[in-house]
């Protein structure tokens, strides 16, 4: 009897851990293929078709996990002829996207979506309305989005980008875009690549949807592929994050408050880094898990704390923390930040340094 329960709990030990190993693949895979999903959330999305027209939009509700699709078509008159509310899941069993929409008319649409060449596939069924199947793909490019459909086939060829699409453009004006973003920020590209046009888009949108106006302590912003973002002389962002908009405004926060820490009086921070110092005397003085010296690692303990405060009040608490467990540089930092949060938040308050001193923007 004490054997079997013995070999039972090692069942249970090994399954659970075959059963985190699975779910850590599924996430690995969901999130890879879910976060290209953020290049259509942010703002609505508005076209013009043959005598109605349609108005998309995109949330997360979980992010890379779970994506709410609202469309809602208006006829000339501006009246509302019809809402399809949707959703799209990584499913970690059949390892694909898989989405459903259901309409006021009482029309549901089920299937399984794909991003291929930078193009979001869909193959549906249809119940309860004038079609049974239909193929669409959603292009991005250039700040539009281009949506080609196939009512008469259930299979998503590439010859569907032959079709006549609907065109997208980004809402502006009643959109909540419009509440943000009213500091002018200067966003240049190093070498004017379409990538790094692409990153001047994100940021500019980013700034636009997100309520980030108090933490533009430098207007000046450099995109630049291929190097480590950095704070001084301009700041400058690469173009790795251009699909993932939680990750590139954490970056740009950190950058933001290297500016707005160096504008502080050496006193402060000389007794801020002599208070971290003692806290922890034996932080690490190199990369990955520290900075590249002591000093630095003591300056990201700040740097990084407000990072997490700020990005926590744009994203939600544990969006945030995913992101800064997602880093692979300054990982005893990021470690610490998180683990220590509520003491570390107290300390720099102590010294006046916080995500709500507004003393040095303008
Ligand atoms: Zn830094």
């Amino acid at each position: 009897m004490r054997t079997r329960s013995w070999l039972s709990a090692v069942i249970v030990l090994f399954a659970s851990t075959a059963d985190d190993a699975g779910a850590q693949a599924a996430r690995d895979t969901s999130e890879s293929t879910m976060r290209a999903m953020s290049t259509l959330t942010g703002p609505g999305w508005h076209a013009q078709g043959d005598g109605f027209t349609s108005t998309l939009t995109y949330r997360w509700i979980f992010e890379d996990r779970l994506l709410e699709a609202v469309n809602e078509l208006q006829d000339g008159a501006g009246r509302v002829i019809a809402r399809y509310h949707g959703e799209y899941a990584w499913d970690p069993g059949a390892r694909e996207i898989v989405f459903w929409t259901a309409s006021t008319a009482g029309e549901l649409h089920r299937g399984r979506a794909s991003w291929r060449d930078g193009v979001l596939w869909h193959e549906a069924t249809v119940a309860g309305g004038r079609i049974e199947r239909y193929a669409s793909a959603l292009r991005v490019r250039d700040g539009r989005m281009e949506y080609f459909a196939d009512y008469g086939t259930g299979t998503a060829t590439p010859e569907l980008l032959g079709l006549a699409p609907l065109v997208y453009h980004r809402q502006t004006g009643a959109a909540p875009a419009g509440t943000f973003g009213q500091q002018v920020l200067e966003i240049r590209t190093a070498s004017g690549t379409p990538l790094e046009e692409h990153g001047r888009e994100q940021l500019r949108r980013l700034i636009a949807t997100y309520d980030v106006d108090r933490w533009l302590f430098t207007r000046t912003v450099q995109i630049q592929s291929r190097v480590i973002p950095h704070s001084h002389p301009t700041l400058t962002l690469n173009t790795q994050y251009i699909q993932n908009d939680t990750a590139q405004l954490a970056t740009f926060l950190h950058e933001q408050f290297h500016w707005y820490l160096s504008a502080k009086p050496d006193s402060a921070m000389h007794e801020l880094r002599g208070e971290l110092r003692s806290r922890y005397p034996n932080a690490p003085d190199r990369g990955p898990e520290g900075a590249r010296d002591l000093d630095s690692t003591y300056l990201h303990l700040m740097v990084c704390t407000l990072e997490y405060e700020a990005t926590a009040a744009v994203f939600g608490r544990e969006v945030a923390r995913r992101t800064l467990e997602s880093w692979r540089h300054y990982t005893w930092v990021y470690r610490t930040v998180l683990a220590d949060n509520e003491e570390l938040v107290k300390l720099l308050e102590r010294h006046g340094v916080s995500i709500d001193d507004a003393s040095v923007s303008g």
